[in-house]
């Protein structure tokens, strides 16, 4: 073996001995409530694809009818000579789904993060961070440059002590700094709320701009299904409104809704988008099929069959329903070998829930991390809540 690759097998044993490993599942079939992993059907909670569109028949229609109009690839990244009509159309289609002046897309919603932030923001600016926000907005705070502050977990206080640190900080300098907060809606792991009019009504006071990722929320919440902010009355007061077409929407891709002048200038300045190959146009095309879909009748019963699966699993495993419902519903467990012992004895049942560890949770945070789709009849979500009681019972977790 080669010094260089053992030396990374050395640092594969490390993440192993905790308990950390990662590998890669093949699964032979679409995605859907049943998958097939290792020539078995899994039952699946574990896919973000909350309203069952990813496999659905109009999706997979307008992805075809795509690559018939406008083949495989985009050939370039948009401002070359890649901005093929579905982009635009899923644009267009994207801010009116939004009730915003304009909508950019993105290859992927990490993209989305990397590109925004670093468009907005340099090292004379302030990034104020929720601690559970996801990787892809860490990671853009980081490469921006800006100093990064990160309050404690949807706390409103320690969020104001940050602001006035930041305005101080910001007054005592000759040049105008930045300051943005940003937060997801629904919150990855833990499926809780952040408290958008509260932090709305902070930013405001202090003169910050706000960026709310909705990855979690587009598609399910609101009159309109565009998201939290809607739902919370605040979508207007929202500078960057983020999300991914790649989960409710069923799709692939990353969106910035907002101004235009906030879409205008990330043409310009977004590396991420700028300097990538658009993705292909059947991405696109399904994106906006899945958008026209959650927004149509059809849509309308799938989100109310998807928030009857939530209550049903609550009330079948004695979760307290929170007051905003969230499609995930994370287990707690802790210790990162439990959770996969958990998760390994679920899957000897043929149920698939994903255990959840370090780096994605905290250490010691480990969990099993339920989702729940339309797709899922109430006799599913009644097979995992037998289990999960059957292997409570078993491990004592
Ligand atoms: C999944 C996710 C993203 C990334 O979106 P992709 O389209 O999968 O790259 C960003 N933010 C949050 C909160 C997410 O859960």
């Amino acid at each position: 073996m080669s010094a260089f690759d053992q030396e990374l097998q050395a640092r594969l044993n490390s993440i192993r001995e905790q308990g950390l490993l990662r590998e890669l599942r093949r699964v032979d079939s679409p995605q859907g409530t049943r998958i097939k992993i290792g020539g078995r059907e899994l039952l699946n909670f574990s896919s973000n694809d909350y309203l069952g569109l990813a496999n659905h028949p109009a999706l997979k229609e307008a992805a075809l009818k795509a690559v018939e109009k406008f083949g495989a690839g985009a050939g370039a990244s948009r401002l070359l000579c890649g901005s093929l009509a579905p982009f635009h159309e899923l644009d267009e289609t994207l801010a009116a789904f939004k009730g915003t002046e304009a909508a950019l897309t993105f290859s992927t919603g990490y993209a989305t993060a990397l590109g925004t932030i670093t468009a907005l923001l340099g090292k004379d600016d302030i990034i104020i961070v929720d601690k559970l926000v996801h990787a892809c907005i860490v990671d853009a705070a980081k490469l921006s440059g800006a100093k990064l502050r990160v309050f404690a977990h949807n706390d409103c206080a320690d969020l104001e002590a940050k602001l006035r640190w930041a305005n101080k900080t910001r007054n005592s300098k000759h040049e105008t700094r930045n300051i943005l907060i940003a937060t997801e809606s629904i919150f990855s792991m833990d499926g809780d709320a952040a408290p958008l009019r509260e932090i709305v009504a902070l930013k405001e006071k202090y003169g910050a701009w706000l960026m709310v990722d909705e990855a979690h929320a587009t598609g399910l919440y609101g009159a309109n299904r565009r998201g939290l902010a809607e739902e919370l009355g605040v979508s207007d007061r929202v500078e960057i409104q983020m999300g991914t077409l790649g989960k409710a929407l069923g799709a692939s891709g990353g969106y910035i809704c907002g101004s235009r002048s906030l879409i205008d200038l990330l043409v310009n300045r977004a590396r991420s988008f700028i300097f990538s190959t658009a993705p292909v146009p059947a991405a696109a095309a399904a994106a906006t099929a899945g958008i026209k879909l959650v927004i149509s009748s059809e849509g309308k019963s799938l989100h109310e069959q998807l928030w009857t699966r939530v209550v049903t699993f609550q009330s079948a495993i004695g979760h307290r329903s929170s007051a905003v419902p969230s499609t995930i519903i994370p287990i707690i467990i802790g210790d990162e070998a439990a959770a996969v012992a958990a998760a390994n004895a679920l899957r000897a049942q043929n149920i698939f829930v994903p255990a959840i560890r370090y780096p994605t949770v905290a250490r010691g945070a480990a969990r099993l991390r339920v989702t729940l789709t339309a797709a899922h009849t109430g006799a599913d979500v009644q097979t995992l809540a037998h289990a999960l009681d059957a292997t409570r019972n078993s491990q004592h977790v």
